[in-house]
């Protein structure tokens, strides 16, 4: 007997199909519903392609058959590492929970917490200390949860913590699975209330503070993370997970990181950018650099140059440095910034230029400025006035954003 059939009426198919009838039967419905083919049928292509690949796998199916769809579903094994949610089930059957499909078994989970840091502190270096929450052995009990004798064996699972389902048969699959103890909850011995530990309640652990100090190296990077081995939860027999530590780096309002060179914008006035600049700068580690450009030299917008060995420190080699590269943006003057009768003046600085020939054909126009949209909302003005005109019963507002 199955315990739901709902992926076999998708396919049409009776629990006791075989593998090929499953598979003849996908074929002939994904032709039927395929998007490309049939584009009105919704979600019928996903339904049945779900259904097919529970049904035509071995262990997925077994566990569909015996739990049904939550069965697949379920599990919660895989923090970080990609295993299939129905293998996570399988492993959840298989041992309670309690072991990670990830990572050496008869281990605890590793935890992980993101460490803010500024982009000063991964140039500079820095230490950090964090405090935080973790279950450590009772010191009262050592980890028994009560006196030494007071420690019975579970009578249900006699001390295995496992309970064991037979299935039936089933050619070709496994005949019986193990679950978690359900009188014991997978610890294999039981505690009378009354001979609990007062120090952990009988959990045998107890919530305590820990503080970490965290060493940021100079050249880190946001992302990277830094690992305290066993340093997670304990457990009565098990080896403490790891804390891992994930950096993660705020924005900087000057510079920005791209691998070991830093980027930043800097804006410089027409005649710096004619006639040579020198501007300061701030580094991360609170040096002044006078930045100059050579004298004739010109700077137009958007210009990249570069000064080497100002970026960040390389992670591991903190003497050796990346770039730092500066992007241009040249501030022009205002309209008026110069009286007319000084104009030719500037010409004669200037680049010559080539003056136009009219001729009596030419017609002379003189530039207005343009703002595209206070021009796009007037026209939109317009137009709700000719609707208007058409069908005053109907005001249509006009979507100026
Ligand atoms: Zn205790
Ligand atoms: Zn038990």
């Amino acid at each position: 007997m199955v315990k739901e059939t709902g992926y076999y009426d998708l396919l049409g198919v009776r629990p006791s199909a075989s593998f090929d009838e499953i598979k003849r039967a996908f074929r002939r419905l994904a032709l039927k519903y395929h998007p490309d083919k049939n584009p009105s049928a919704g979600d019928k292509f996903k339904q049945i392609s779900k259904a097919h690949e529970v049904l035509s796998d071995k262990i997925k199916r077994e566990l569909y058959d015996h739990g049904g769809e939550s069965a697949v579903k379920g599990g919660n094994v895989n923090d970080g590492c990609s295993a299939d949610t129905a293998m996570g089930s399988l492993f959840n059957l298989f041992f309670g929970g309690k072991t990670r499909a990830c990572g050496r078994a008869g281990r605890g989970k590793s935890v992980t917490h993101k460490l803010s840091v500024t982009l000063e502190d991964l140039y500079n270096g820095t230490t950090r200390k964090l405090s935080l929450q973790k279950n450590m052995i009772c010191p009262k009990c050592k980890g028994c949860g009560a006196r030494q004798d007071a420690v019975t064996k579970c009578a249900k699972c006699h001390g295995s913590g496992m309970e064991v389902h037979y299935l039936g048969h089933i050619p070709g699959v496994m005949h019986s699975i193990q679950t978690m103890c359900s009188e014991c909850q997978g610890q294999g011995e039981c505690i009378r209330p009354r001979d609990r530990c007062h120090g952990c309640n009988g959990r045998k652990v107890t919530r305590q503070k820990k503080i970490l100090t965290v060493h940021i190296d100079k050249g880190m990077k946001s992302g990277q993370n830094i690992i305290f081995h066993n340093e997670g939860d304990q457990a009565p027999g098990l080896e403490p997970g790891d804390i891992v530590i994930i950096l993660e780096q705020k924005s900087h309002p000057i510079f920005q990181r791209k691998i070991h060179d830093l980027l930043m914008k800097m804006e410089i006035e027409l005649a710096d950018a004619l006639c040579g600049c020198k501007q300061f700068v701030k580094t991360l580690d609170g040096r002044t650099l006078l930045v100059t450009s050579q004298a004739g030299a010109v700077i137009k917008p958007g210009d990249t140059k570069c000064i080497p060995n100002e970026g960040m420190p390389i992670y591991r080699s903190p003497f050796e440095k990346g770039n730092l590269i500066v992007q241009f943006q040249v501030r022009f003057p205002d309209p008026g910034w110069i009286p007319r009768e000084n104009l030719p003046q500037l010409h004669n600085f200037l680049p010559s230029r080539t003056e136009p020939i009219t001729s009596d054909v030419t017609e002379e126009v003189v530039l207005s400025d343009f703002d595209p949209y206070e021009d796009y909302k007037q026209r939109c003005r317009q137009e709700v006035y000719e609707e208007d005109e058409e069908h005053p019963w109907q005001q249509i507002p006009c979507q100026t954003s």
